[in-house]
């Protein structure tokens, strides 16, 4: 049988789209004009049992598995939903795994499980203003000084950095390189820890995006993820499941560009007849499908494997590499010529195909730039 079609997932597929029909897609264009989403947001989506999909009950998740999580990422995109509002109502997929995945119970009850029953607010600090690629060479400090780490650095381009209660931090704890970085969780309200001007941006509007500064912030000790100097692995391992799902926003991106645009075409009549009835504009959606279902044939394959397959499995880290950049092109490809379809609709900020057009952009640069990606996978293949 395939697991994506089993009566559960059919109707945990349509229980997030009736959630997302109801309670996301009559507010999306009003939270993108806000430039955040509502903190109810987090409540109600933990309440209906949506928020930690994926996440095991021991920790306070709903349960689930990489596929459950990613028939909800399909559904919420099928249903009016947008990848911006996905990063920041689910920041915490890349905010808490690390902290899963170390086992320290303490930090667990203090940040994960307020954050999956959608009480707290959780970000990734790991980007900086001299770089986001070269991971191993951030510079925010933290310097050991008793029980505490005195912090002093800035992140930038931090998802749901605005309104996080708690943010992972990647710090400089040792020498140069990747062997001298750890995972820190800093608390916003901590004295020196300064959270600038929400980012104005190209799309994710509805997603708040934050400057980060640190003045000698002092962090307990006890904050640390992990072993000391091991951030490095703990981020790296993370991308693997961060990169699945950007490859499933946007193969879910592009399905959901097509089928807008595959409903506009039947019902926009030029010189006389519709849209369809023109064989260009079928062939465009023809390829457009064509794309999209190898994008999500070839992501869900990487999906399924990466439930038995260690994070640190080369041939995994490959696969998620290269399904990401083959979804972020199929999704580029698919926004692009179902903007075109709308016409000069289709650039019109009330027509919902020009927020996916604006927020597809970012999927090839963050989560690991496209080209990175291709450098990694080329190490990867031996070339
Ligand atoms: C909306 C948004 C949300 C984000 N959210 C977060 C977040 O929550 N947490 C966080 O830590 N970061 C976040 N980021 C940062 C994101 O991860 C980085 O933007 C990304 O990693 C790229 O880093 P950079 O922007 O510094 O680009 P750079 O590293 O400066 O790269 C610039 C360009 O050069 C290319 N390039 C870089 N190195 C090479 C090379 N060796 N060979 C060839 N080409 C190369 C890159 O592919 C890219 O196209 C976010 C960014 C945005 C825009």
């Amino acid at each position: 049988m395939n697991p994506w079609n089993t009566p559960e997932r059919e109707a945990l597929r349509t229980a997030v789209e009736s959630f997302t029909r109801a309670e996301i897609a009559p507010h999306i264009a009003q939270w993108e004009d806000d430039g955040e989403l509502p903190r109810e947001l987090h409540h109600k989506t933990a309440k209906a049992g949506f928020l930690a999909i994926g996440f095991p009950e021991e920790v306070g998740g709903d349960g689930g598995d990489m596929i459950d999580a990613g028939i909800a990422t399909e559904a919420m995109m099928a249903a009016g939903g947008s990848t911006g509002l996905q990063a920041s109502l689910f920041t915490h997929s890349i905010a808490t795994p690390h902290i899963i995945d170390s086992g320290n119970a303490d930090l667990i009850d203090r940040y994960v499980r307020p954050t999956l029953a959608g009480e707290m607010i959780g970000a990734l600090g790991v980007t900086e203003p001299g770089g986001g690629s070269d991971v191993a060479n951030i510079r925010t400090r933290a310097v050991r000084d008793g029980d505490h780490y005195v912090v002093n650095g800035a992140k930038t381009f931090i998802t749901s950095g605005v309104r996080a209660d708690f943010v992972t931090t990647a710090v400089r704890t040792g020498d140069e390189g990747h062997g001298g970085i750890s995972l820190l969780v800093i608390e916003k309200d901590t004295p020196g820890f300064t959270v600038g001007r929400s980012l104005r941006k190209m799309g994710w509007h509805c997603s708040d995006t934050a400057e980060l500064s640190f003045e000698d912030v002092r962090v307990p000790v006890e904050n640390v993820v992990g072993e000391e100097n091991s951030g490095f692995y703990l981020i790296a391992q993370q991308f693997v499941g961060e990169r699945i799902n950007l490859a499933t926003q946007s193969y879910a991106t592009a399905q959901r560009a097509l089928d807008l645009a595959a409903a506009y075409a039947k019902e926009r009549e030029t010189f006389g007849k519709p849209l369809i009835a023109r064989q260009v504009i079928r062939h465009k959606l023809v390829e457009m499908h064509s794309r999209t279902a190898a994008a999500r044939a070839l992501t869900r394959e990487v999906v399924e494997r990466a439930i038995d397959t260690p994070k640190s499995d080369p041939t995994l880290i490959l696969d998620a590499v290269v399904a990401k950049n083959q979804a972020v092109a199929c999704a580029e490809f698919v926004v692009h010529e179902a903007v075109q379809i709308f016409g000069g609709m289709g650039y019109m900020r009330e027509s919902e195909i020009d927020r996916h057009y604006r927020d597809a952009r970012i999927l090839g640069i963050g989560g690991g730039a496209t080209e990175v990606m291709k450098d990694l996978a080329a190490k990867l293949l031996g070339y």
